[in-house]
């Protein structure tokens, strides 16, 4: 029998190296196939896992069984296979964690614990000890195995947990795991169908006098055979009652039909036509086009000013890969964003648009997802996770915003969607195109050594200029009532209120980490040694820098002006908002940020009163500078731009121009031009300058060659190691132990370096004290082979790592 047994290797959503080997028992061989979910034994627990494929042998002796398998069909494609492993290869996290991120929850099976009686106990009741024990008993007895807590309430106990450990010892009772099912299903709709003829049911409906409503009934049901009981009950009040008469009768019948959910908004389709490309955007929808005849797995960079009409570039070239029998995805950064893009898609497309983002309920994702795998929808749009998306035939993937940083997930599994759908790219003979008006500077060197095909929309549609950029010099207007409104940004509200047009006022709360910075010459103490801003710790009165751990105590005086006037830094929304609301006590005042957009639809509520002009003032985060486009808005106004430039980290400048390149384009996107006036401490630092002149390419270049010099990326690689752990001492003792075993495995200093260990900048996250190690290599391999080497050797260390948790995040973008 040996040589005939198929072993199921399964992937399961636990933190381990590599799937599972499972033993396929007979009466589940026909049902098994790769890409299926399956249930398999794990320690004492079942567990879901997915089949990832079939072999006859094993290395491993004692294999256990499958259990059970879940679909009849695959969940997953072997093409989503491929990517979530090397998903799961290049970012060095379990391939079961991946599959858990790729797949929506609603299809996610649980097991619980129960407690059962053992046989001897079901066989012997006379052996039962008396009083509560004998309660308990009798009720597993009749009604099978129960939940602690369901049992401690239905025999009335308020700590059952000794008891039950009690009879468990005693041999009365096991625990055993039971499965859950989803928590989601197929909805279903009950549809009502005329099983007579028409004309039969006229003389029928004629003849019920006494029975008025199943007349009713009857005289819908001659209009259209079919219809949803509920649609039916809304035109007809007790029409409930009438079809269950009928049906009694056997005159209709009521049978209970899938409907999916869905969340695009399928009543809105815009029926006037396209506007007429421009040429810019038809050299580049040319050259999109000839891609998608043709996958040569070049990425494509349509790097286009903010207005300057990329979406509907992308949406001609999906209607282009339709048209090829393909489909589409569109990536979009956040699901503050997706509301607007699914509205302009779905306008164009209809019911071909399926969205995918956390934001959704569990039944919405769950059938979005299916409508997507069946080719019911052809265009998924989504946030992150969306890369994942199951679409047969993919053609064309769209990644709007690309420089974004939100594509990068801060948890495992830590992949960034825009690499990811690269790679997706290739791997399934797609095209990818990567949209922005500030491509992060990854991308743009690719596109500038031939990497990446560059596209350039230059212009704003219809000539429409760029906004008009003032920098405000907050060291001038110091006043304490100018602090927060500079006097030129307040005139320039009371204006754009005068107009009736609207402004956006930007907070720029990534400055949230406290900085000192000199009030008389805008000076932020940098660290000597990695040129990032030092991180102020109020209660010792230390600058640190949380790269290197280099640590000063906070100097009284400006290390380059020696002027007494540091000051620590930090501003909230809600304080803006209360300053304009007193300098404007008429304006209708809205905020965006973190706290107002909690609920499911917030965002969508804010814009919508945004669009339909009931704000007047809209205050928020960098939420608000993304992708928007309002035609109304004339005026932007950025608090505190450089509060970006003190966190610790490498990309700050980067981001900052980004950030300014980005909010300046919500404005004056319709007939009026538009005006932004950015306050700053620093209006000579060069993300203000370039930013200023709308000049990304004089940005790129000074912001590469500090790079080089300080071997950042895209000169370089990064992973970053994070150790966390209850104990502040093993924490560090872990970081240095680890650290070592590193450098044992390091080629030599000109392929990878190592920097720290050092405390990260949140040093106390939920109880757990966190330590980094940051490397930096010339590739993505060098940095994978030092970090297996080392991963094993550490594996083999046991007692280093007791207690302390350690990740591995490959291309990082956060570094507190
Ligand atoms: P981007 O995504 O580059 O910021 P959008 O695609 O949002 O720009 O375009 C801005 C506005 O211009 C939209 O309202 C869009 O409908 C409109 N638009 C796009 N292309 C054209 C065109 N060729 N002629 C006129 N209007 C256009
Ligand atoms: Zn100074
Ligand atoms: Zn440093």
């Amino acid at each position: 029998m040996q040589n005939l047994s198929v072993i199921a290797q399964v992937a399961v959503e636990l933190p381990l190296d590599s799937p599972l080997d499972y033993y396929v028992p007979l009466s589940l061989l026909s049902r098994c196939a790769i890409g299926q979910r399956v249930i398999v034994p794990v320690g004492s627990r079942q567990v879901l896992g997915y089949l990832v494929g079939l072999v006859e042998t094993s290395p491993v002796s004692e294999l256990k069984e499958l259990l059970d398998v879940l679909d009849d069909t695959p969940l997953l494609t072997p093409e989503l296979l491929q990517l979530t492993r090397w998903v799961a290869e290049y970012y060095m996290c379990p391939w079961g964690q991946v599959l858990k991120a790729a797949v929506p929850e609603g299809f996610r099976v649980q097991s619980e614990t129960v407690y059962a009686l053992t046989p001897q106990a079901q066989e012997q009741p006379h052996t039962w000890p008396p009083g509560q024990a004998a309660t308990l008993l009798q009720h597993l007895a009749q009604h099978g195995p129960q939940r602690q807590r369901d049992l401690a309430r239905q025999v009335g106990m308020v700590q059952p947990h000794a008891l039950i450990r009690r009879l468990a010892t005693q041999g009365f009772l096991k625990r055993v795991q039971q499965r859950v099912p989803p928590r989601v299903r197929a909805r279903q709709v009950a549809m009502v169908r005329l099983c007579i003829p028409p004309t039969e049911a006229q003389s029928l409906q004629q003849g019920q006098k006494r029975a008025p409503n199943q007349a009713a009934v009857l005289a819908l049901l001659q209009q259209q055979p079919v219809w949803e009981l509920a649609a039916l009950e809304a035109q007809l009040p007790g029409a409930r009652a009438a079809v269950q008469r009928l049906a009694q009768r056997q005159i209709v019948t009521v049978t209970q039909v899938e409907k999916m959910r869905t969340v695009a908004p399928l009543e809105v389709v815009d029926h006037t036509l396209p506007p007429v490309l421009n040429q810019a955007q038809q050299h580049a929808l040319q050259h999109i086009e000839s891609k998608l005849m043709a996958p040569d797995g070049v990425p494509i960079l349509l790097h286009g000013v903010t207005g300057s009409g990329k979406t509907e570039v992308y949406m001609r070239a999906i209607a282009t890969a339709l048209s090829l029998g393909k489909s589409a995805l569109v990536l979009v950064p956040e699901i503050s964003l997706t509301a607007q893009a699914v509205e302009r898609f779905a306008a164009r497309f209809a019911a071909h648009v399926a969205v995918l983002h956390s934001g959704l309920s569990a039944g919405e994702r769950f059938d979005e997802w299916r409508r997507l795998a069946r080719g019911e929808a052809r265009i998924a749009i989504g946030a992150r996770s969306a890369v994942f998306a199951p679409l047969p035939e993919l053609g064309l993937i769209v990644v709007d915003e690309e420089h974004d940083s939100s594509y990068k997930q801060e948890e495992t599994p830590r992949y960034n969607a825009r690499d990811v759908a690269i790679v997706r790219a290739q791997q399934g003979r797609a095209v990818v195109v990567l949209g922005s008006a500030t491509p992060a500077l990854e991308t743009f060197y690719h596109a500038s050594r031939g990497k990446y095909l560059h596209l350039a929309l230059p212009f704003r549609v219809e000539d429409k200029p760029l906004p008009h950029i003032t920098i405000v010099d907050q060291r001038v207007h110091a006043t304490p009532n100018e602090r927060v409104i500079s006097t030129p940004l307040r005139h320039a509200i009371a204006a754009c209120l005068q107009r009736h047009e609207q402004c956006l006022i930007l907070i720029n709360r990534r400055g949230f980490a406290a900085y000192l910075q000199c009030r008389d010459c805008g000076t932020v103490p940098q660290c000597a040694n990695c040129s990032v801003s030092l991180t102020y710790h109020r209660r010792d009165r230390t600058l640190k820098c949380h790269y290197c751990d280099f640590s000063q105590p906070a100097p009284a005086t400006c290390p380059v002006c020696h002027s007494l006037t540091l000051h620590a830094f930090g501003l909230g929304t809600q304080q803006v908002e209360d300053v304009l609301h007193a300098l404007f006590p008429q304006a209708r005042l809205g905020r965006m940020d973190r706290d107002t957009t909690r609920g499911k639809a917030a965002h969508q509520r804010i814009l919508h009163a945004l669009s339909e002009g009931e704000v007047d003032i809209l205050v928020g985060t960098q939420m608000i500078a993304k992708g928007h486009d309002y035609p109304n808005i004339t005026l932007v106004g950025v608090i505190s731009a450089d509060g970006a430039l003190a966190i610790p980290d490498f990309r700050a400048p980067e981001r900052l121009f980004q950030l300014l390149t980005q909010v300046a384009g919500r404005a004056g996107r319709g007939q009026a031009r538009g005006e932004v006036l950015i306050q700053t401490y620093r209006p000579d630092h060069y993300s203000i300058s370039f930013a200023h002149h709308h000049d990304f390419h004089g940005f790129f270049h000074s912001e590469m060659q500090r790079r080089q010099s300080l071997l950042y990326p895209p000169f370089t690689r990064l992973a970053k190691l994070l150790l966390e752990s209850p104990n502040v001492v093993q924490v560090q003792a872990a970081s240095q132990r680890f650290a070592t075993i590193l450098q044992r495995h390091m080629p030599d200093a000109r392929q990878l370096t190592l920097l720290g260990p050092a405390e990260a900048p949140i040093v106390k996250l939920h109880n757990r004290y966190r330590w980094h190690i940051l490397l930096k290599a010339t590739s993505s391999r060098v940095l994978h082979r030092c970090l297996h080497a080392s991963l094993s050797e550490a594996k083999h260390d046991k007692q280093y790592l007791q207690g302390v948790r350690l990740s591995v995040d490959m291309d990082p973008m956060l570094f507190m």
